[in-house]
């Protein structure tokens, strides 16, 4: 998970709609029972989330090119609340944009309906209604007061910084830091079997490739200026990988953030020293051309 920058303000012209505002009034009136209308967030507004999300799921960052089905996910669940049977759902926030997330299948299914927070007391159930009897935007938008003092435990990529919450590690695995972090491990099932291969595969990947040119060059196979040259090569490679709209994106920055865990600790001691200096060197801009 990545944060993502959404302009709350710019929501897409489907969802500012008469027809919309229409079916917003029917939802306030229906709440739990109303049939909620997929349509306005179909088309404009999925497109637009999909270039906001650089087609990658906000939730486990994988890529749609990687088969990902994304889909529109109701941050706040629109019709129910599982873990509070009493309640209507977030109705109200239905066709709401900054209640909007894209997400793939896999993390919307395990997420389903459920929206834990830090105090059952300080749930909102209802919203306050201002001119044309619509639900005032102190109450529909996600990074206003209302809300935002629900503290909800799930951890939303357009208001959270996920670095704050989550730590990534070579093998694949996702470990929490908070509260916020576990039930958003739980509830998005971050550690499912393909999403650990996949953040592995991609560490594994830039391992391998960075062991084998060291180990040629330690053979004396190659000289210090291919050696150089192949490394570099390497970690551009990897830094590609720390674009946003790169698939699991926050792996691939880890590898530079923590090089230590991530690169030096996977290679034999006795070859710390040598990935360490061409790490270094990489960084200072030395590594290639070899300066003179
Ligand atoms: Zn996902």
């Amino acid at each position: 998970m990545i944060r993502v920058y959404k302009d709350f303000d710019d929501p897409p012209a489907g969802l500012v709609s008469e027809s919309c505002q229409a079916q917003q009034q029917k939802a306030l009136a229906e709440k739990a029972q109303h049939n909620f209308s997929s349509h306005h967030y179909r088309d404009g507004t999925i497109g637009t989330l999909r270039k906001i999300y650089k087609y990658k799921c906000g939730y486990c960052e994988t890529h749609e090119s990687a088969g990902a089905s994304l889909r529109v996910d109701h941050y706040r669940p629109k019709g129910r609340v599982l873990d509070v049977p009493i309640h209507d759902g977030y109705y109200w926030l239905a066709y709401e944009w900054s209640n909007l997330v894209l997400s793939c299948e896999k993390c919307n299914r395990r997420k389903w309906d459920h929206f834990p927070i830090q105090d059952e007391a300080s749930r909102v159930s209802k919203p306050a209604l201002g001119k044309n009897d619509l639900p005032t935007q102190e109450c529909c938008r996600a990074d206003r007061e209302i809300l935002r003092d629900e503290r909800p435990l799930l951890l939303n990529p357009e208001l959270d910084d996920p670095d704050k919450h989550l730590i990534f590690l070579p093998n694949g695995t996702v470990q929490a830091k908070t509260k916020n972090g576990a039930k958003s491990i739980e509830l998005y099932f971050l550690e499912r079997d393909e999403l650990i291969k996949n953040r592995k595969n991609m560490t594994d990947d830039i391992l391998e490739k960075l062991k084998k040119h060291l180990l040629k060059y330690l053979k004396r196979e190659i000289d210090e200026e291919t050696y150089r040259y192949a490394m570099q090569d390497v970690y551009e490679e990897a830094a590609i990988n720390r674009q946003a709209d790169k698939a699991y994106s926050r792996v691939a920055n880890a590898l530079f953030d923590d090089f230590e865990t991530f690169v030096a600790a996977q290679f034999p001691a006795s070859q710390q020293v040598y990935i360490r200096q061409s790490f270094q060197l990489y960084q200072q801009g030395k590594l290639w051309p070899v300066p003179n």
